[in-house]
């Protein structure tokens, strides 16, 4: 469940505004892919525990010849994929014919939709807004995006169905969330030993599972000659699953005793049952693909090198803490002369994922392929790795020794021990007194030695400190 969120409204009313404020990375997707005419720009935000992926659609002047037209065709493209679209108007410039247009395009749309009255600072706003009624969507939702006014509120609205299948789940956590308290008064000793009961207690619960497994990458790069060449081999088996058009196409198989379901965001099985024309690369599908895979197989290509959106899309997943793999298509036929030069390139641009495995392929030929599935185990393996607290807080106080965490105000930064908080990315906690001081290098510096330490490969690592015990 990944809720996407689209902003749209003409330019100027204040679209870029509220997306900043809910987006949680700085560097947004823009997306001008081959394709897609008109920019977008697409961030991950959260809500409390739900994350959503928020589109800014871009302006629509209402100038065009033929509004309607143009914002069926594309522009608007992304209402389509939107569990729900926030109409944006301005409540100090009022109502405009540009306004009135989409407003009528979006009625027609029967998507769930929120008129949302922007700029309602510093004015008289229920009499501002009050002609914005006639655009006939309902309620009107003021708010101040500048100023954050009314945002909360506005998602609580927007999201209120995705909130409250998220509130039935924690619910069902609740009771595990109490236990943690247990070792309150505890010795240190006695709290680590706790929890490493509770850790065995847990059975590991990724064994069995099929490693999910998303093949994503710009247009044309080989993701739909990658996926043919994965299933046309014929040590795997491949089981048929119905899916729908506006999603990736979700493909159980089985390669060396290890069960995928392979995430197909170029639609190839479709594309060979059904006479369906060749589908149009769409970012939402991809990055939801990207939020539900366990290990996200980035295929780049060596002809084109290293752009922008492909270090957007990488900075996509690791930012939703999933595992990693890259794959250098079309490798083929190219002198040595120039695989040096890529190589550096790789090298340079791509020096801050260096523990992600990087692969050299050939979609069209084969090569490299089959390698390519001892580096998704190895991930996956990395990403779901158990360990306990009692080998955490040792390595913890390994990397202490090798370097005294520095001075704060006078007093030495104590690290007291370390637990896993979690999998998926794996996330360390680490408890101690003035931990929040720790600068940031010293903070890298152990996320490096629990990362060596643990020879935890092709996932990112979190790593959070708290006060005390
Ligand atoms: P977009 O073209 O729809 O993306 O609009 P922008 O986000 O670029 O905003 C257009 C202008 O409106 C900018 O000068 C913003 O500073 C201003 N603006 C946005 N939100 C607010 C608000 O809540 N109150 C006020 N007073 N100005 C706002
Ligand atoms: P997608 O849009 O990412 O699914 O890309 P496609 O799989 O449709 O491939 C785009 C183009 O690149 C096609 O013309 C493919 O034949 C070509 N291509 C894909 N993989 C390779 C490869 O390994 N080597 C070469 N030389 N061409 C390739």
């Amino acid at each position: 469940m990944m809720p996407v969120v689209a902003l749209v409204g003409r330019p100027n009313v204040g679209k870029s505004t509220l997306f900043n404020r809910l987006t949680r990375t700085r560097d947004a997707l823009v997306a001008d892919f081959p394709g897609l005419t008109r920019d977008r720009k697409y961030g991950q935000a959260r809500f409390g525990e739900l994350e959503y992926i928020v589109v800014d659609t871009g302006g629509i002047d209402g100038s065009e010849e033929g509004i309607e037209l143009e914002m069926a065709s594309q522009s608007l493209a992304a209402i389509d994929e939107a569990d729900v679209v926030l109409f944006m108007v301005d409540a100090r410039a009022g109502m405009t014919s540009a306004d009135e247009a989409i407003a009528s395009h979006l009625r027609r749309c029967q998507k769930k939709t929120l008129l949302v009255a922007n700029k309602t600072d510093g004015i008289d706003a229920d009499s501002a807004v009050g002609e914005f009624y006639q655009l006939g969507l309902g309620d009107i939702h003021q708010i101040a995006a500048a100023h954050g006014r009314g945002v909360l509120g506005l998602l609580e609205t927007a999201l209120a169905p995705q909130l409250e299948l998220l509130a039935g789940e924690t619910r069902d956590d609740a009771d595990e969330a109490d236990e943690e308290h247990e070792f309150d008064d505890a010795t240190l000793e006695d709290a680590m030993a706790v929890l490493d009961e509770l850790e065995q207690e847990e059975a590991a619960p990724f064994e069995d599972a099929p490693i999910k497994l998303a093949i994503v990458g710009r247009p044309n790069v080989g993701k739909s000659t990658l996926t043919n060449r994965i299933l046309g081999e014929e040590r795997v088996v491949v089981y048929d699953m119905p899916g729908t058009t506006r999603d990736s196409v979700y493909i159980p198989m089985q390669r060396d005793e290890q069960d995928y379901i392979l995430i197909d965001t170029a639609g190839v099985r479709r594309r060979g049952k059904v006479h369906e024309a060749v589908e149009k690369f769409s970012v939402i599908k991809t990055l939801k693909a990207i939020e539900d895979a366990n290990v996200v197989l980035l295929v780049l290509d060596a002809r084109e090198g290293i752009s922008d959106q492909d270090l957007s899309l990488l900075g996509f997943v690791l930012n939703a803490g999933r595992s990693i793999v890259l794959a250098v298509n079309k490798w083929d036929g190219l002198s040595q002369d120039v695989r040096d030069d890529i190589k550096r390139e790789l090298d340079r641009r791509l020096g801050f994922i260096d523990f992600a495995r990087l692969h050299f392929i050939s979609a069209l030929h084969g090569s490299g392929v089959g390698n390519l599935f001892e580096s998704v185990k190895e991930a996956y393996a990395s990403a779901t790795k158990r360990v306990n607290t009692s080998m955490l807080t040792r390595i913890m106080q390994m990397a202490q020794d090798d370097h005294q965490p520095p001075l704060v105000r006078g007093r030495r930064v104590k690290l007291k021990y370390a637990h896993a908080g979690g999998y998926n990315p794996p996330r360390i906690i680490v408890h101690g007194n003035q931990v929040k001081d720790l600068p940031d290098s010293y903070k890298r510096y152990l996320i490096n030695y629990f990362r060596r330490s643990l020879q935890i490969v092709g996932t990112p690592i979190r790593v959070e400190f708290q006060e005390g015990d």
